[in-house]
């Protein structure tokens, strides 16, 4: 496995691959690996030949006085993480090599990215769209991995690809979770062990959310208010959002039907942690 941290290097890299005929997936990443990265590793390395795992805790997605600085780092964990899974590539670069001074271009979507967490985190999705443009561009990746459990991310990606015309597919895969329920994540690592026991909130939420649906509740505010009454009885917990959404253009929706994401945000102290859930109802 090679670690690399050069635009340079990794270009190079990758063209050399692809001169060999070979296929390039890409997991990106902001490091501290989890079992929820490798599940999005093992995929890549299932279906493509070279598996490039990028690692870069990307500031222009962080807005002011959010956890930019204090976004937990284990590079050489990661690393050894990496080996064992059979990774061929670490792209590891600073923040000056992918923001040489001056730094002037960003990729804007419109309309989805104004919702949901686009509300409470402006300019957080042109940080991601700017990020994963550049590694696209870098690593020319035939296949790029990215996890449901950050639904309207993988929305605003699968969107800038189609618009775009960039030449990747790109594969969305379920959200792993703990034993409890809270999806893995890696600021869970902020979360004392009081915090870390309501947070199975959002999972029952969801459920909740989910358990309504089936029984056939269509109302929006009524499941929104029975999912709120859950977290609420939560001390340590407080409400970013909790919205219910068509799934495809995360349209805010009063009635159940079609595909819909139920979504929520909630703050642990300095933790802000995200769950959904996509239900289908027919008709
Ligand atoms: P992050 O390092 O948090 O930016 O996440 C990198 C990639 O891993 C993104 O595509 C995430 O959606 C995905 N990911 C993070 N947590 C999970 C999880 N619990 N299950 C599945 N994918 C995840």
């Amino acid at each position: 496995m090679q670690v690399l941290t050069t635009v340079r290097e990794m270009q190079e890299y990758s063209d050399r691959v692809k001169s060999q005929g070979k296929t390039i997936g890409l997991v990106p990443t902001m490091g501290f690996l989890h079992e929820g990265h490798l599940s999005l590793v093992r995929k890549a390395k299932s279906v493509t030949d070279i598996v490039v795992v990028s690692i870069f805790v990307n500031p222009t997605q962080f807005g002011p006085g959010e956890d930019f600085h204090k976004y937990p780092r284990a590079m050489e964990r990661d690393i050894d993480v990496c080996l064992k899974e059979g990774v061929d590539v670490i792209f590891a670069p600073t923040t000056e090599e992918m923001y040489p001074s001056p730094y002037l271009t960003y990729v804007n979507v419109e309309g989805i990215t104004d919702r949901l967490c686009g509300r409470s985190r402006p300019g957080h999705f042109r940080g991601v769209a700017t990020v994963v443009t550049k590694l696209f561009n870098i690593v020319a990746p035939d296949k790029a991995f990215f996890g449901w459990k950050d639904a309207q991310q993988l929305i605003v990606i699968k969107q800038m690809v189609k618009d775009l015309n960039m030449r990747v597919k790109v594969v969305g895969l379920p959200t792993v979770r703990e034993t409890d329920g809270l999806a893995m994540s890696s600021r869970n690592k902020y979360l004392s062990p009081e915090e870390r026991q309501s947070a199975t909130c959002l999972y029952r939420a969801l459920l909740h959310a989910k358990e309504l649906i089936e029984k056939g509740e269509r109302d929006v505010g009524k499941i929104v208010d029975a999912m709120r009454g859950i977290v609420e009885k939560e001390p340590l917990a407080e409400i970013d959002y909790i919205e219910i959404s068509d799934a495809d253009s995360l349209e805010e929706i009063s009635r159940i039907k079609g595909n819909v994401l139920i979504a929520l945000a909630v703050k642990f102290g300095n933790a802000r942690l995200i769950d959904n859930m996509v239900v289908s109802v027919e008709g």
